[in-house]
């Protein structure tokens, strides 16, 4: 059965694409986005652009994904986790998010694949990645969630014309059966891009700019609910919207991404 909030929503439905997928293959072979190299599916990566992207895999903290470079149990922690460092440092916090996950490490290979979605309007790339957060959200799903994207502001819409989280967050619902809420959360105030800003800086930036839209304010007492972004850096972004969330009574917050930058793999997003 539907969570009444997704029934508010604007569901996920699938349209007429498929109809014109067999039309693009033919005069549009497939090509890898990384290596140009003709592969069978639009999106699909081929073996030599695998061999470049560090993907993300156990053992990992169980909280907050953080990779582990020594093999460990399950169940282990991080340091940061463990001691909740300031908010600023620590990803999960009793004001926010609750357990983080992502495919792989944001690095120069990662950058290229993911900002060709989000700049160069590389929508084929959406399904691929689709997969790749069902594996990595594999154990946040496993309790009954509501799906919902990282908003744009509506000016930024306006000018890139889609939001790529919400892209990945309904192909993340399509391939799980889960419920997909699209518009649950507004970025209400426009935020200067958050490149080149430190932790602290990133969470000031964030503050108080997004908010729970209205028709659902009443609804999210004690739901369960998957945030879905594209690339975290600090994880300010996502701590806000988690902190949104859990104000208005959500009872579990979670997050999944494609990439996240891991202690030295910092570099400008
Ligand atoms: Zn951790």
């Amino acid at each position: 059965m539907r969570s009444r909030l997704a029934k508010m929503g604007e569901i996920a439905g699938k349209g007429m694409v498929d109809l014109f997928a067999g039309a693009r293959d033919i005069l549009l072979p497939p090509q890898c986005p990384v290596t140009g190299e003709h592969v069978i599916r639009h999106g699909e990566l081929s073996p030599g652009a695998w061999q470049d992207i560090s993907f993300i895999s156990a053992p990992y903290c169980k909280t907050c994904g953080l990779p582990f470079e020594f093999a460990a149990s399950p169940e282990l922690i991080c340091g940061a986790c463990a001691t909740l460092e300031s908010y600023a440092n620590s990803l999960i916090s009793g004001k926010g998010l609750d357990k983080v996950r992502a495919s792989m490490r944001y690095d120069d290979a990662s950058a290229d694949l993911i900002l060709s979605l989000k700049y160069a309007d590389r929508h084929d790339l959406v399904d691929g990645f689709g997969t790749l957060l069902v594996a990595a959200s594999r154990d946040l799903l496993l309790d009954k969630v509501d799906i919902t994207p990282v908003p744009l502001h509506s000016g930024r819409l306006r000018q890139r014309k889609f939001n790529q989280a919400a892209l990945l967050a309904r192909s993340l619902a399509d391939k799980t059966g889960s419920d997909l809420i699209l518009d649950l959360l507004e970025r209400h105030r426009a935020t200067p891009q958050q490149q080149g800003l430190s932790a602290k800086a990133r969470q000031r930036n964030v503050r108080s700019a997004f908010r729970i839209r209205e028709k659902y304010r009443t609804s999210i007492d004690g739901g369960n609910f998957l945030l879905v972004d594209d690339v975290l850096t600090t994880g300010a972004t996502l701590k806000e919207c988690a902190r949104v969330l859990k104000k208005a009574g959500a009872s579990q917050v979670c997050a999944v991404v494609l990439a996240r930058v891991v202690k030295d793999d910092v570099i400008a997003i």
